[in-house]
């Protein structure tokens, strides 16, 4: 069925139905803080939010793109400065790319454990880490200005891929 009926049900996934509610949520930080969300910054924060995952300034100009053929790097980088500054947006040193933060209302520690297989990362928030973080710094007398550990490696369902195909290979 392809109706006007089946098509309502779709922008009604709970998913499509989350995300609306995220970009709502995060807009709503910005506005609060004097901020104003311009077309572009809202396309920025909409195709991170879609990729449910990392990407870089030039996948995202890619994406922008499709639906603006006027969206330009530099527009891309000033959009995606004014999230990072607005604490929606972090920027993944080992990878060049960027990932929403779902918690932009405080600064946080926190840690983002990337995959490499698949790309995706996972942003947890883990007390114990942050403050054995803060022990070290003062135990070797440093004073951190970037409280985001990233942590990289192979995620469980691409492990668990990989076992599946070594296995295969065994039979074959
Ligand atoms: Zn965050
Ligand atoms: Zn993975």
């Amino acid at each position: 069925m392809n109706g006007p009926e089946s098509m309502y049900k779709a922008s009604q996934r709970p998913e499509a139905e989350a995300q609306r509610r995220t970009l709502e949520r995060l807009e709503s930080v910005c506005r609060s803080r004097g901020r104003r969300v311009t077309r572009q910054r809202r396309a920025v924060l909409r195709a991170l939010l879609a990729q449910g995952g990392a990407l870089t300034a030039y996948e995202l100009l890619e994406r922008l793109r499709v639906e603006d053929g006027h969206s330009t790097p530099a527009g891309v980088y000033r959009a995606l400065e004014f999230w990072m500054a607005a604490g929606a947006v972090h920027r993944l040193q080992s990878t060049r790319s960027f990932i929403l933060c779902e918690h932009p209302e405080a600064p946080h520690p926190g840690q983002l454990l990337i995959c490499r297989e698949c790309g995706q990362v996972v942003e947890t928030q883990d007390k114990g880490v942050a403050s054995a973080a803060h022990r070290l710094g003062e135990r070797l007398g440093f004073v951190f200005d970037r409280h985001l550990v990233e942590l990289t490696g192979v995620c469980g369902p691409c492990r668990a891929r990989g076992r599946a195909a070594e296995a295969e290979c065994r039979h074959a």
